[in-house]
């Protein structure tokens, strides 16, 4: 039986991973089902990591470096999604996509989040064709050509910079005429001569052909006024959902408490209402969604499993 299992390996499960290993445990399996870092290797930038400031390194370059150090103390990875995590009388059984299933003594949730789609016709038909949420992965299959970025958060605003170097125009597409974006990074956008912004606007329907998108239909929210954009792309950044699948049993209720978005309930020291079920990251109530926050949660959590283990021993 495992002393900890991790599920998910971003910026939180890693650290929880280094943390308890560090710490003295010796047998933890972080559970990832892609490739160790999360979602910030999908950010072109990352400046507000104190240590580490470096513009012209994007978040994968960022998260890289922590490889080595993470797994350096004897922290295993598997490659594999988790299902469920269930709890039976002493331990929790991890079931794992494929059939197999892992026991362990602890469990630490960091599943963190994924985009949302924005829900406007067309979407789904030419996502991967013109519809994107990933401006690091797509961006330079538009260079030199115009885009359309839906949003106004701060990643909306990010992307539509890191875009802006490499198109030749980029559309913000926003509902309201503020933004939810850090005022610093909103005055970057503004000082970008082919950044247009498109305010109190929705986008109605993306149109184009076998080869893609063509055309991005706006609407204005306060006038009605219709608007086409003729870009062959368009970024998609409207938030996220909380992945908090693993967390729910056979009848699709919540194993532990979550909020009324599902954010999962824990204290200050990441321990959920369930003894031994920890979360940390993107996933908990209140989380700031910030690198620096999941991997303080992390490492929070697995002080609290070491510290747990050896009362239970
Ligand atoms: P995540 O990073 O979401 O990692 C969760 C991991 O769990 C993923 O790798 C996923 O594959 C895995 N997983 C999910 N479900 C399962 C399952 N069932 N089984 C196995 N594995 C699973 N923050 C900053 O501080 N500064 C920035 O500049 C910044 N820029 C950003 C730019 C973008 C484009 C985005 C999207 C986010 C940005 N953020 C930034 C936010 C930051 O990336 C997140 O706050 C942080 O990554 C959260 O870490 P996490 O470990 O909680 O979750
Ligand atoms: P976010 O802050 O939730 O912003 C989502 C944006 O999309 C909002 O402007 C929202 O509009 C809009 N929106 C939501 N649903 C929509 C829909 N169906 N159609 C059109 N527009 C829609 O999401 P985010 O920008 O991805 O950021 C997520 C978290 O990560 C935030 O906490 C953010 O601070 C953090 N982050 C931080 C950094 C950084 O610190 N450098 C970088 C990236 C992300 P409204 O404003 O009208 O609601």
């Amino acid at each position: 039986m495992l002393d900890c299992a991790i599920v998910g390996g971003g910026p939180a499960g890693l650290t929880a991973g280094l943390y308890a290993t560090r710490g003295g445990l010796k047998n933890v399996v972080l559970f990832e089902m892609g490739l160790p870092g999360g979602q910030i290797t999908q950010s072109s930038e990352i400046e507000n990591y104190p240590g580490f400031f470096d513009h012209t390194k994007t978040g994968m370059d960022f998260m890289n470096t922590w490889q080595e150090q993470c797994f350096h103390f004897g922290l295993k990875h598997e490659m594999v999604k988790v299902e469920r995590v269930v709890k039976t009388e002493d331990h929790f059984t991890l079931m794992l996509e494929g059939g197999k299933s892992v026991e362990a003594k602890t469990v630490i949730v960091c599943t963190g989040s994924t985009p949302k789609r924005a829900g406007f016709k067309g979407e789904e038909e030419f996502f991967g064709r013109g519809v994107s949420t990933c401006a690091t992965c797509d961006g330079f299959f538009y260079k030199d050509k115009p885009v359309t970025v839906l949003g106004g958060g701060d990643t909306a605003l990010e992307e539509a910079i890191y875009l802006s170097n490499i198109c030749s125009n980029v559309y913000l597409v926003h509902r309201r005429d503020r933004f939810r974006a850090a005022p610093s990074t909103v005055e970057r956008a503004e000082s970008k001569p082919n950044i247009h912004f498109v305010l109190d606007s929705v986008v109605e329907e993306v149109t184009g052909d076998a080869s893609g998108v063509t055309q991005v239909h706006v609407r204005n929210l306060k006038t009605d006024e219709k608007r086409t954009l003729d870009t062959p792309g368009i970024f998609v950044f409207v938030g996220h959902n909380v992945n908090n699948e693993v967390l729910k049993d056979e009848t699709g209720n919540f194993i532990c408490d979550v909020n009324e978005w599902g954010q999962v309930k824990v204290d200050l020291r990441m321990r959920t209402n369930v003894e031994g079920l920890y979360a940390a990251g993107d996933l908990r109530i209140d989380a700031p969604k910030q690198v620096v926050c999941a991997a303080g949660d992390g490492a929070t959590a697995a002080l609290e499993v070491i510290a747990y283990i050896q009362e239970e021993a």
